[in-house]
């Protein structure tokens, strides 16, 4: 029900109500007011002919009674009736002498019996005589010789008429009234309307956008509630909009921090739905569009348990492996915990993959490192108790003894060395030191310090001069990379064979590469070679001893230098490895 209705109705019940309550007071007491008035006026007339009945001696003739007693009727408009002391009808305006019989007595009568009492009386009820309403007044006439009542009586009919008058004004007034409270309720309704519209239109922030605009329409100014209640409005609204930027702030800077952490979380209500997620875990399960879907939905089994068993202990813990769509395989950790306040569940998700990884390449590692050390170990230790047991004694064969010792004690501490170096490289304890170098020069110098190696094995190494190439760089790094590659190169070509060195531009980079004659490497073999003690199939089989740390090295200087590194094999036989460097 609208304002306006709802004022109509107001105005109208209460007027109804106050002309209800008047009407009913107003009848009351016009009734008994006309009522009282009807009564002295008959009391007058009743003693008008109590005195004439005085004055005349016809009095105690009936027929002159009838006679009288008409003529007075006839000139007031009343019924008289005379009433012996018996409560026999001596007389009546209204009825033939003759038929005064078939009356009965009327000593019962309320007015009769006061007026005998009292001297007067009076009562109002239906007549049965005259089958209607009537108002009666008795007096009693003492001035004859018998003791009777003069009764007049008139009709209900001026009380009647005087009360329909009264209905009349007052159905006119209703109507009025109606009219008024119609009125009435419209100006007052659109007026209180128009207020609460405008306060209406400022306070509705449902969307957290109450404009400047609309508070300038708002009553600031007024004295009244309606004033009032604009100017609380006005200060909820500015509060308001304050709280909501600060809130907005608040949530982009939470989003923020969620979507920088490396964790991926999910928040899920009661029934399992998800109701807010970060980036991260996007990413790390794989999945797009998640919000509002259910956590069954994502078809991850793990997860979906892990809902079950949180729902039923307050929270659960889970690492899984999950095939993602992409087809690779990731390990996550998981955490599910019902808050307590909300009886929502947050999911935090960890990719453990790269510590799994990690893990295994240390194990792999340490189980390499005591596998490489255990060979020259084993080599020496057989040799110097060949050695004592007795070979000692003969002089060629102890040379040839501690050569192998000494052979294997330096690959030992050239494995120890490289294992040195490798870890400074990776925990970046190596400094590097960088400067103008002309590249060239260092090519020369490194293919110089083989020659002889070269002349020993009858293999041609060669560098074919560039114009002078300078680049920023740490020369000692570039130099032991390129020792790595050629020392490699050697050590798995043949002999009469030719090692190659190559310098070109490349944009912004320079690209040296090594290139052999050798047994090449397998293409699957080909990424695995960089890695820490990967040896090939073909150099494990050789009596070639190396430790599988020269490459790592290579790797992991070039990374440090912010270049790139590989190895191809050669059409024509051989592999070719190669590296860049930035040039500036
Ligand atoms: P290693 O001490 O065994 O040479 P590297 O890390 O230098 O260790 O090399 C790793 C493996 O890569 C070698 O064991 C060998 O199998 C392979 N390799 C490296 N350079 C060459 C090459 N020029 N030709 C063929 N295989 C090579």
């Amino acid at each position: 029900m609208g304002i306006r209705s709802r004022i109509f109705f107001i105005i109208l019940s209460c007027l109804f109500i106050g002309i209800s309550l008047a009407f009913v007071v107003a009848e009351r007491d016009l009734s008994i007011g006309l009522q009282q008035q009807i009564e002295t006026e008959l009391s007058k007339q009743a003693k008008i002919l109590r005195e004439s009945f005085a004055q005349s001696d016809q009095s105690q003739d009936s027929a002159n009674l009838k006679s009288q007693i008409d003529s007075y009727s006839k000139a007031s408009g009343s019924r008289i009736t005379l009433i012996g002391r018996s409560g026999k009808v001596l007389a009546d305006s209204s009825i033939a002498m003759s038929n005064l019989t078939s009356l009965d007595d009327h000593s019962n009568r309320p007015e009769v019996i006061e007026a005998f009492a009292n001297g007067f009386g009076s009562s109002k009820r239906f007549s049965n005589s005259m089958q209607q309403e009537m108002l009666y007044f008795a007096l009693r006439d003492t001035t004859t010789k018998s003791n009777r009542v003069i009764r007049i009586s008139v009709t209900n009919e001026y009380l009647d008429r005087s009360l329909a008058s009264l209905e009349n004004a007052m159905t006119l007034i209703v109507v009025v009234a109606l009219i008024v409270a119609i009125l009435a309720s419209i100006l007052a309704g659109n007026y209180i309307r128009e207020s609460l519209m405008d306060l209406e239109r400022a306070a509705d922030m449902s969307d957290g956008s109450s404009k400047t605009k609309d508070m300038q329409h708002l009553p600031l100014k007024r004295s009244d509630e309606i004033g009032s209640m604009a100017r609380n409005i006005s200060t909820i609204s500015m509060n308001l909009k304050k709280q909501i930027s600060l809130i907005a702030k608040q949530r982009d800077q939470f989003g923020l921090v969620l979507d920088g952490l490396g964790e991926g979380i999910m928040v899920l209500n009661e029934d399992g739905l998800i109701t807010f997620r970060n980036d991260q875990i996007s990413q790390i399960l794989g999945l797009e569009e998640i919000i509002d879907l259910s956590i069954h939905d994502l078809e991850i089994p793990a997860l979906s348990r892990m809902f079950k068993k949180a729902k039923k202990k307050g929270k659960f813990d889970s690492e899984f492996e999950l095939e993602t769509a992409a087809e690779d395989t990731r390990w996550i950790l998981a955490h599910m915990n019902q808050a307590k306040a909300t009886q929502e569940f947050i999911l935090v998700v960890h990719e453990t993959t790269q510590l799994r990884q990690m893990d295994s390449m240390r194990r792999d590692f340490i189980s390499n490192l005591s596998h490489e050390l255990r060979t020259p170990v084993s080599v020496i230790k057989a040799n110097s108790e060949t050695l004592l047991n007795g070979a000692l004694e003969d002089k060629k064969d102890a040379k040839i003894f501690s050569k192998a010792i000494l052979h294997n004690a330096d690959r030992l501490s050239e494995m120890v060395t490289s294992l040195i170096d490798l870890s400074r490289i990776e925990y970046g304890e190596l400094k590097f030191v960088i400067e103008s170098i002309v590249l060239n020069r260092i090519i020369e110098t490194v293919v110089q310090a083989y020659q002889n190696k070269a002349k020993r094995k009858n293999i041609q190494i060669i560098f074919k001069h560039q114009p002078e190439v300078i680049i920023n760089s740490d020369a000692k790094a570039i130099e032991r990379v390129l020792n790595n590659l050629i020392d490699n190169a050697f050590k798995y070509s043949p002999e009469n064979s030719l090692i190659e060195i190559n310098l070109s531009k490349q944009g912004e980079s320079v690209r040296l590469a090594v290139m052999d004659q050798g047994e090449g490497i397998a293409e699957e073999e080909q990424d695995l070679v960089f890695k820490r003690f990967f040896r090939t199939a073909t150099a494990r089989a050789n009596t070639q001893q190396g430790s599988g740390l020269g490459l790592a090295i290579v790797k992991n200087l070039v990374s440090n230098l912010h270049g790139d590194f590989g190895v191809e094999s050669r059409p024509e036989g051989g592999s070719e490895f190669w590296f860049t460097i930035p040039i500036a």
